[in-house]
């Protein structure tokens, strides 16, 4: 079974690409930020937790979103592959993603980097949150917190795969096709 990670800033483009990833390979799109906007609308205990943090631009702890990771790979044993978007977003759950996929026989296949500067990152914010109605699109102070964290706390996992060999950079300015495009020809070569 194939895995890749989606990569990238808020607002790189990481879950439409998913998507067309989905209809185009047969892979299972696993979003933890759509699972916990799930456990949010349910006013789930977890909903709860989830969304007095996410609506500040922080993370949610490292063992909610692993638990939920191991739910859905246990869960979806029929697909060809995963893309994981928005997960990992910390070293210590690349370390537990390892550890879970070791555990299967399987590992990383490939980490696709969508690559676009902070201002970039903020107009692509601004223009969603006029299409979805997401708490932590509209306020600037929180938009300023997720660029701060995906610095602090996610850039570090590009060392990390690096040093696996698995880390490929896609320039993310561009049509959606037109980037589409550039991820299956990266897609393709590890089929
Ligand atoms: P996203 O939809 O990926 O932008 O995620 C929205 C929010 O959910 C993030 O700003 C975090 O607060 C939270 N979140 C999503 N994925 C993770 C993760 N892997 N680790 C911690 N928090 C996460």
């Amino acid at each position: 079974m194939k895995h890749y990670i989606m990569f990238g800033p808020p607002g790189a483009g990481k879950g439409t690409q998913a998507a067309l990833m989905v209809e185009q390979y047969n892979f299972r799109h696993v979003s933890t930020g759509d699972l916990l906007r799930h456990e949010i609308q349910e006013q789930t205990e977890l909903g709860k937790l989830a969304a007095s943090l996410i609506n500040k631009g922080e993370l949610v702890p490292d063992e909610v979103v692993e638990g939920m990771i191991q739910n859905e790979l246990e869960a979806h044993s029929d697909v060809k592959g995963f893309i994981f978007d928005g997960f990992p977003r910390t070293v210590a759950q690349a370390e537990v993603l390892d550890k879970m996929l070791e555990k299967r026989g399987e590992s990383v296949t490939s980490v696709i980097s969508i690559v676009i500067d902070d201002t970039m990152v903020r107009d692509r914010i601004r223009h969603r949150a006029m299409i979805e109605d997401r708490k932590d699109d509209m306020d600037d102070e929180t938009i300023t917190t997720r660029i701060r964290n995906y610095h602090k706390k996610t850039e570090p996992l590009i060392a990390y795969y690096k040093e696996r060999g698995k880390y490929n950079e896609i320039y993310g300015v561009g049509s959606i096709k037109d980037i589409f495009k550039r991820i299956c020809s990266l897609v393709d070569s590890t089929i």
